[in-house]
């Protein structure tokens, strides 16, 4: 076998983190009535998803602390309806980041794809996040025990993409990046950032997003690494 260890990140390729955060979202669109304030729920879910990774983004590229996505998401979305309410705003804030983790939908063919390569590979989750709540998200969707350890930004001290926190989890797990191959949905925090580090990349590209990256693999479904895995 050529790789003998397999990095994956966690949001979005193995938590699915859309479906987990609309569930969150349409509850707390329910618990505060913010269609009372005249906020609809679609318009909700439309607002939060532009901003969060409008937010998300300029995190990944450095220009943000981490607090601003916390402490400004839900007040930008209120400001799109021209409701200003940053007390309300941080509540919203604390239930999102509270009780989204709980949420264990995962990515489709998740837990039979990480059956099929466990006895087959050690596995390493890769992620930029704090230790608590990514350990929430791997234990309420159930797949905590497929990962030889987890790897937060918080633990390594960087984030993705710096090549720092993938050398960080191979020298943990005792390998070189010859031997190591990352699985992430992101082109630059997974793909980029590993590939600095000399790892192979396997992009998993569900949306069929444009990929002008040099990638090792392109999937549109987990299960195809099965095909070379
Ligand atoms: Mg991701």
């Amino acid at each position: 076998m050529k790789y003998q260890v397999l990095l994956f990140d966690l949001d979005h390729t193995l938590w699915d983190y859309e479906t987990n955060s609309r569930e969150t979202l349409i509850e707390l669109h329910e618990h505060y009535k913010l269609a009372e304030k005249g906020i609809l729920e679609t318009e909700f879910l439309t607002a939060f998803y532009r901003i969060n990774n409008e937010l998300w983004d300029q995190y990944d590229r450095g220009l943000l602390h981490r607090d601003v996505i916390r402490n400004e998401r839900f007040h930008r979305i209120f400001q799109t309806f021209g409701l200003d309410n940053y007390a309300l705003s941080l509540k919203l804030s604390d239930d999102y980041i509270h009780q989204s983790p709980q949420k264990g939908n995962l990515v489709e063919d998740c837990v039979e794809i990480l059956e099929y390569l466990q006895p087959r590979y050690p596995m390493v989750i890769v992620t930029n996040g704090f230790e608590e709540i990514q350990a929430t998200k791997l234990h309420s969707s159930g797949i905590h025990h497929f990962f030889k350890s987890i790897v937060t930004s918080a633990r390594a001290g960087h984030k993705k993409p710096a090549k720092e926190i993938f050398e960080f989890a191979l020298t943990e797990s005792g390998f070189q990046p010859h031997q190591a191959i990352m699985i992430g949905d992101n082109l630059l925090t997974d793909i980029a950032g590993a590939a600095n580090a000399n790892i192979d990349t396997v992009f998993f590209n569900p949306n069929g997003q444009a990929c002008p990256t040099t990638v090792n693999h392109e999937i549109k479904a987990l299960r195809e690494l099965m095909n070379f895995l």
